[in-house]
């Protein structure tokens, strides 16, 4: 029971409440009017807190007390002890790996200090979100609300999963799965920036199946397909951690090989196309492929464009030389 004290206070502390805020009634002292108010509050989803110059809770409606506190066991109760004692009894508040005490603390000492009001989202352990106005009042005291978002944070997260997929999928290439033009050129970007600034070596090579429409035409387009996709399989096995593989055209495929010499590059290269299997074909058959490489290690002052221009070149030279080959550009 609290202390008949305390009820005459709070009694004036309503009254003086009353005398600004409910001129327009035409009784203010209207015990009618004060009830029919709470009841109302009680009828809305949003949560209402109201705190004392203490900060001790003098007024929760129902929707904030069973959101984010127990029954009130104590009287007087400080707000944060309450929402304490809430959050010990595995509801209210959801404190991810803050330890208890360190919250209270904390916002006990926010909410002491601090003089404007504030909004902020809370999420609870019933898994629901709310958006949180704590608004000091002018006499000391300090009022809550509290309204549910938790049908908009899911939108939110459905957005943004949507918006990730989105990125991802006008990165990638459809049919491989493999990194496409648009972001294979973007890491080749990054490489030279990185190779122009370290000065570490860097290769790029293109590479291009060989006669690659007469396949199509004699094997039908879906085995094109299926050849393509082992392709990629194949090479993206075999690459190491920092090399990047994307296809930036039909048959056509870009990587970027960092801290890698054309030497090197080239002997990695070698080993990755002899290591490419036939395509067993599901009518039994097996199906042949090569393709031809074109190296280049880009010079320091030279722009990504110019250097794949020169690895277009190399590459134009393997297949002028017959195709399964590979060709290396040389500055100048
Ligand atoms: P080369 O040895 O000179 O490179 O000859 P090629 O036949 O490989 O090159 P060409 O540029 O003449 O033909 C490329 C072919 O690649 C033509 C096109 O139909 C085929 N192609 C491009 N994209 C795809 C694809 O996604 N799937 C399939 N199946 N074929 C594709
Ligand atoms: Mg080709
Ligand atoms: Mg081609």
């Amino acid at each position: 029971m609290s202390d008949p004290e305390d009820a005459d206070l709070r009694l004036a502390s309503i009254n003086a409440a009353m005398t600004t805020a409910f001129d327009h009634v035409t009784d203010a002292r209207d015990a009618a009017v004060i009830g029919m108010l709470l009841q109302s509050l009680d009828a809305t989803g949003i949560g209402l807190c109201l705190c004392d110059e203490q900060d001790h809770i003098r007024y929760a409606n129902t929707a904030f007390r069973s959101a984010f506190l127990t029954s009130l066991s104590r009287s007087p109760i400080n707000f944060v002890d309450a929402l304490a004692d809430a959050i010990e009894a595995g509801v209210g508040i959801k404190l991810e790996s803050q330890p208890l005490d360190q919250f209270v603390t904390r916002v006990k000492e926010r909410r002491r200090t601090h003089k404007q009001a504030l909004s902020f989202p809370v999420d609870l352990a019933d898994g629901s979100w709310w958006w949180v106005n704590d608004h000091p009042l002018e006499t000391g005291w300090m009022l809550v609300i509290a309204s549910e978002i938790s049908s908009m944070k899911t939108e939110e997260s459905r957005l943004k999963l949507a918006h990730a997929d989105a990125v991802k999928a006008a990165q990638t290439d459809f049919l491989t799965g493999l990194p496409n033009r648009r972001q294979g050129f973007e890491a080749a970007e990054v490489a030279m920036a990185v190779f122009r600034a370290n000065r570490l070596p860097l290769t790029l090579a293109l590479l291009d199946i060989d006669y690659f429409k007469q396949i199509n035409d004699a094997h039908g387009h879906e085995t094109g397909d299926q050849l393509l996709i082992h392709l990629a399989n194949t090479l993206s096995a075999r690459l190491g951690p920092q090399d990047q593989l994307s296809r930036i055209g039909g048959e056509e495929f870009l990587l970027i090989m960092p801290s890698t010499s054309l030497s090197r590059a080239e002997l990695k290269i070698t080993r990755l196309l002899d290591a490419i299997e036939p395509l067993s074909r599901r009518d039994g058959q097996s199906l042949t492929v090569t393709l031809s490489a074109g190296l280049v290690a880009p010079d320091p002052g030279e722009t990504f464009k110019d250097a794949l221009r020169r690895a277009d070149k190399a590459l134009y030279s393997a297949k002028a030389q017959g195709r399964n080959r590979i060709e290396l550009s040389r500055p100048g």
